[in-house]
């Protein structure tokens, strides 16, 4: 294919991506990661800081080789999905971070980049959609994408939509125009998302310490939360330092997707409402939600823990 159809393809594919709903687009070419990318990850795991999320030890060779995910892949279009932001939350109600207050993003995104999908299959390619489900190092792409740069949140930075967006990747084996990444890093380094991490779980440099993240422990660890871990009043998630950071969207000036619309009756449950909660109610407020992830014992755990803290406080 001669350069002007690259450039044309690669055009009609981002548009399509971004007629799918996403806020950003770009493409990156396939390859293995920087050494230096998979240096900093290895030493991240070596010190233990990705606690018993053991599925972030495996499959080291596909992470770092994204052809693996797809034979002959060549190209990956990374797209950007925005979620509405923690300003929906209601004040003195436990914490659900705005994430998972929508549909479960996993089969949303999948669902919106079907058109994506077909264009490429039509042509006699393949794709493969991968959202947070297979070993991918999505920020490192999305930032080989020319969509963002790391903050010292920890999270990718997206000149359009802050920190609030979830990431799809569509590999694929079309040759595309890759995108640069962005020269600058402009993270303001303010330290304000270190100020606001309430157990101190970023080191200043970009790395985050999950055993110290309200998001690891109201999510994925499975056992006991440490006695003096504080909660600062969440039950799933937490959106602290994306929340304080300047880069942050502003609420309403990115376009979501109808799936990730917060769930109103997600965003007022009283801590009384956790305790109280029966199977059938967590099945019928949380089916299909990223909420989903927690069981209703580690939701009540959580909750008895934010209860205990409450009547100490008193
Ligand atoms: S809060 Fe400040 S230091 Fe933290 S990511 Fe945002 S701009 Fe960077
Ligand atoms: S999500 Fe919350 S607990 Fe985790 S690093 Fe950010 S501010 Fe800290």
């Amino acid at each position: 294919m001669n350069l002007e159809n690259l450039t044309e393809l690669t055009r009609d594919l981002k548009t399509l991506a971004m007629n799918c709903g996403c806020v950003a687009t770009g493409v990156c070419e396939i390859s293995v990661t920087d050494e230096s990318d998979t240096e900093i990850y290895n030493r991240w795991i070596d010190a233990g800081r990705h606690g018993k999320m053991e599925y972030l030890t495996r499959n080291n060779e596909v992470r770092q080789d994204p052809e693996k995910l797809l034979q002959g892949a060549k190209s990956m279009i990374v797209c950007l999905f925005a979620y509405p932001t923690a300003h929906n939350h209601v004040a003195g109600v436990p914490y659900i971070s705005s994430y998972a207050m929508g549909r479960d993003y996993h089969k949303a995104l999948r669902k919106a980049l079907t058109p994506v999908v077909k264009y490429i299959r039509q042509l006699g390619e393949e794709a493969r959609v991968c959202i947070d489900s297979a070993p991918l190092r999505e920020r490192y792409w999305a930032q080989q994408a020319g969509l963002g740069y790391p903050g010292l949140n920890g999270r990718l930075i997206s000149p359009v939509a802050g920190c609030d967006f979830f990431i799809a990747s569509v590999i694929t084996t079309l040759r595309l125009k890759a995108d640069k990444p962005i020269p600058t890093h402009t993270c303001l380094e303010c330290g304000r998302c270190i100020k606001a991490c309430p157990n101190g779980a970023l080191d200043g440099h970009g790395g985050m310490d999950a055993r110290r993240c309200i998001s690891y422990q109201t999510i994925e660890n499975r056992d006991e939360i440490p006695r003096n871990f504080n909660l600062a009043g969440h039950i799933f998630g937490c959106d602290l330092c994306s929340e304080v950071c300047p880069l942050s969207a502003r609420p309403g000036t990115t376009p979501i997707i109808a799936d990730l619309i917060t769930r109103p009756d997600m965003a007022t449950l009283s801590l009384a409402d956790w305790l109280a909660m029966t199977p059938d109610v967590y099945e019928t407020l949380f089916n299909g939600t990223p909420v989903r992830r927690a069981s209703l014992e580690k939701l009540q755990s959580t909750a008895r823990r934010l209860l205990k803290h409450k009547i100490s406080e008193e």
